[in-house]
């Protein structure tokens, strides 16, 4: 950082914090192609300390080299993602701990989500629930929902998958999504008065706006309980659900009634494909933007990002209390599943539309300045960005990008043919607006909690 043609938007920038009353070093404003907008985005939240919105957006094993990847192949080297062009920026912390709370090095997006979700830390595969005495956590969403606030989900995963079922569902093992899953979770069967599947939990939490991937699961049939009979969809509807499958469903879907859009039976399929990394190597290859598997009528992260936007902020108009806004939480979710399959592709073409929805995100704060937006990921992943010439043991591909560079890429965390795994790396987390601070320096996921609690005021 630190080119000449910046130094006076760089000083500026410094400026404008200090006004603001806030100390922060000029290397944590600096960003070489954000400019104005970043700056206005700065004078616009930052210092307020209240936040009438949170807008988190969570890439998914969006470590740096996942972030480096697609910036590298998409704008290039020197180019700069939206993500990039946050005003604040730091890392935290991802661990995880066993039953007795002690560290466990490598967190998986369960207990990674119920860190962020709950303020507290807990062991893998676990849903907002505690690591020893596996009791249900409060968490963020349902605090914001106590609070009068507006709330929604969007992910391009299930919508029963480990991060968006931390918001709005405790349950003893991640795999419990639907009625039929239950195996690993005794003591959360509604049989048992327990709370039910994560399908379950999420609509009777009468989350405002649930898009994302699952439709499969929620067509399970309930065999307990008072919906005992009825798919959880049936259930949805009945409590008072709007059901859409595609985007002319989405586009249709009025505020006044909460939303639920399942826009595929499984994950939702991802925006690019190519060839996988293999040993020894791929021949150089170019991405192919587009997925045969992928449905026409399937909206983009971006399109759900702002339709659940419009939904959330119409929702509180509505409501006659102009003071109380929304959380929001938007995943990017095949990041990570594209980097278990060392798929680059599928891996960048995810991070990039997690991207645009960044943009969508940073749009709408701009306009609505007392909004606190936060980019984070979960845990680090396995890629690595590695010389032409290296050979590496495991997995690896060789990219050419946008910019007609060839880039090689490895996967080489597990045995190929094995999941390649996730890392215990720090990762980068980016906001701006109120209490947007709190993010610099190297924090843990678990104070993330604090600060959207923090922005706003929730009790
Ligand atoms: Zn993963």
């Amino acid at each position: 950082m630190g080119s000449r043609p910046y130094g006076r938007r760089l000083a500026w920038g410094a400026a404008a914090l200090l006004v603001a009353g806030v100390a922060v070093p000029a290397a944590a404003s600096a960003s070489q192609s954000g400019g104005a907008s970043d700056v206005s985005a700065l004078s616009a939240g930052h210092g307020a300390k209240k936040a009438k919105n949170v807008i988190l957006l969570i890439g998914d094993g969006m470590g740096d080299s996942e972030i480096t990847l697609a910036r590298d192949y998409t704008v290039g080297a020197a180019g700069r993602l939206n993500m990039d062009t946050f005003p604040l920026t730091g890392a935290y912390t991802t661990y995880s701990v066993d039953k007795n709370g002690k560290p466990d090095y490598v967190t998986d997006s369960a207990a990674s989500g119920t860190g962020w979700a709950t303020g507290q830390k807990t062991v893998n595969g676990r849903i907002s629930k505690s690591p020893g005495t596996d009791k249900p956590m409060t968490t963020i969403l349902e605090l914001a929902q106590k609070n009068g606030l507006a709330t929604g989900s969007v992910t391009t995963a299930e919508l029963t998958d480990a991060t968006p079922a931390v918001l709005a569902s405790h349950a003893t093992d991640r795999s419990c999504q639907g009625p039929a899953d239950m195996k690993a979770c005794p003591s959360d069967t509604v049989a048992k008065g327990g709370p039910g599947s994560i399908a379950e939990q999420s609509v009777n939490h009468k989350v405002d706006v649930l898009l994302g991937g699952g439709k499969a699961r929620f067509d399970q049939k309930i065999t307990e309980g008072p919906y005992r009979g009825m798919t959880v969809t049936e259930q949805a509807q009945k409590l008072g659900y709007q059901v859409v499958t595609d985007d002319k469903g989405l586009a249709g879907a009025r505020s006044g009634k909460p939303v639920l859009g399942l826009f595929a039976p499984g994950n939702v399929p991802v925006e690019w494909t190519g060839k996988p990394a293999a040993q020894g190597g791929t021949d150089p290859q170019r991405c192919v933007t587009s997925n045969p598997e992928r449905a026409a009528g399937t909206p983009s992260l971006e399109a759900q990002t702002r339709k659940a936007l419009q939904l959330l902020e119409q929702k509180q108009k509505d409501s006659g209390d102009r003071k109380k806004g929304f959380f929001l939480q938007v995943e990017g979710a095949s990041i990570d599943k594209r980097d278990h399959a060392a798929d680059p592709c599928g891996q960048i073409g995810e991070t990039a539309s997690l991207d645009r929805a960044v943009k969508v995100a940073r749009a709408y704060a701009a306009e609505h300045p007392d909004t606190l937006v936060v980019t984070t990921a979960d845990h680090g992943h396995t890629s690595q960005i590695v010389p032409l010439e290296a050979t590496p043991p495991g997995l690896s591909s060789t990219l050419v990008t946008n910019e007609g560079q060839q880039l090689k890429v490895n996967y080489s965390t597990n045995t190929p043919g094995k999941s390649q795994e996730h890392t215990g790396t720090q990762v980068r987390i980016a906001a701006q607006g109120p209490q947007a601070e709190r993010v610099l320096g190297v924090t843990d996921q678990t104070q993330l909690f604090t600060t959207i609690r923090t922005a706003l005021s929730l009790r």
